[in-house]
């Protein structure tokens, strides 16, 4: 059983406030990633719960204990980092004992431990090789195992995997998670890369400027951004984003207006509490809808759409990627690409209006979540 719990955890370096008032519940095998643009404090979060780091305010709970003061050794944390930090000189067996040894694990533990661990990560055939003899990928593999022969109450990961190749990143994705699953292990992982945490996580939090912006499931960060920046910063190619949008009721319709572009929003999934909401209409607000929220439409109908020119046409196997102007601004549609127009043409964008968001304008806040 290993829980960890964040209260209002906090650092600064000198004057500049890094991390801000994090909270976060992590229970028993549970996979958690840390995901934010590079510098927003998912490292700084990751060494203050190791203890390599010292903490400013809140504290840091293991297991039920406050461990702010606790020495990062007596953790019993494992940490991975990018760069696998091995031992150039040990064989792979050595430098998955030599943590074991350093504790004085018995003899016969560590051969039966360091043995197993390099089976389960499929190294046991390279045990007598140096570090230099092996690809990147079996490196992370012995950097992992080092973690694991510790059995440690938590794993902490930094970015394990950004040194290594697209196609081995995505194999070494999938063997990190079915590892962790079978050793049922609680791990905290760190990530800036977004398509990384939205398959691994079970839970992410999206950090900004040190700052909490949403912790959820990878489909709540998907469906219901809490603000903009979560919703323009998952998701690939990202949302598209209508400034000074205007809301008018007109009839039993809703229309969504911004310099000269109406929208039909009458299938928008909460129009009853925006109805509700008159003063809604007097205020400029934020549209967002995703590329596949984009139709073309057939009939070339501009009442509810949005006239558009086609200025690229990107086709990535079963996708297309559609970038429009509409008037100064570019937005990217993904259709099917039997369906995508070409290049320089004119035509007419339909949004499903059952997938846009509304967001306020300033503070970027789901208007609705
Ligand atoms: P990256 O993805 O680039 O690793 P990150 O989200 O992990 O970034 P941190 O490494 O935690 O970010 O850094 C957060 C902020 O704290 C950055 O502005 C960084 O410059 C600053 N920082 C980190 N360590 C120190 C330090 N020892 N002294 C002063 N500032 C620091």
């Amino acid at each position: 059983m290993s829980t960890l719990s964040l209260k209002g955890l906090s650092k600064k370096f000198g004057d500049k406030l890094v991390v801000d008032n994090v909270n976060l519940d992590v229970i028993d095998r549970e996979f958690v990633v840390l995901l934010g643009p590079s510098g927003c404090g998912k490292t700084t979060i990751l060494r203050m719960i190791a203890g390599l780091e010292k903490v400013t305010a809140g504290e840091v709970i293991l297991d039920g204990e406050v461990i702010n003061q606790m020495p990062p050794q007596k953790r019993d944390m494992a940490m991975v980092f990018q760069n696998y930090a091995l031992y150039a000189h040990l064989s792979v067996f050595d430098n998955l004992a030599f943590g074991l040894r350093m504790r004085k694990t018995p003899k016969d533990t560590i051969e039966k431990r360091v043995r197993e661990s390099a089976e389960m990560l499929g190294i046991g055939v390279h045990i007598e090789k140096k570090p230099r003899q092996l690809s990147g990928g079996e490196r992370q593999r012995v950097a992992l195992g080092r973690a694991i022969v510790r059995e440690p109450r938590l794993f902490l990961m930094d970015e394990p995997l950004s040194n290594l190749d697209a196609m081995l990143r995505v194999q070494t994705r999938v063997e990190i998670l079915q590892l962790c699953r079978r050793i049922g292990t609680t791990v905290l992982y760190v990530t800036h890369d977004q398509v990384e945490a939205m398959t691994m996580g079970d839970r992410i939090v999206l950090l900004r400027d040190g700052v909490c912006q949403q912790i959820d499931t990878p489909e709540g960060i998907y469906n219901l951004p809490a603000n903009q920046f979560v919703g323009k910063f998952v998701g690939s190619p990202p949302m598209n984003v209508l400034e000074d949008v205007f809301l008018s009721k007109e009839g039993d319709k809703l229309w969504a207006k911004s310099r000269g572009i109406s929208l039909d929003l009458s299938g928008y999934k909460h129009l009853t509490a925006i109805e509700q909401m008159p003063e809604l209409r007097s205020r400029s607000i934020i549209l967002g809808f995703r590329p596949d929220a984009l139709r073309f439409n057939p009939h070339g109908r501009t009442d509810g759409g949005i006239p558009a020119s086609v200025a690229l046409v990107e086709v990535i196997g079963r996708e297309a990627l559609v970038y429009c102007n509409i008037g100064q601004q570019l937005i990217c549609a993904v259709v099917d690409p039997a369906q995508a127009p070409r290049s320089g043409d004119n035509v007419v964008l339909g949004v499903d209006a059952s997938k846009v968001h509304l967001f306020e304008s300033g503070s970027g806040n789901n208007l609705f979540r």
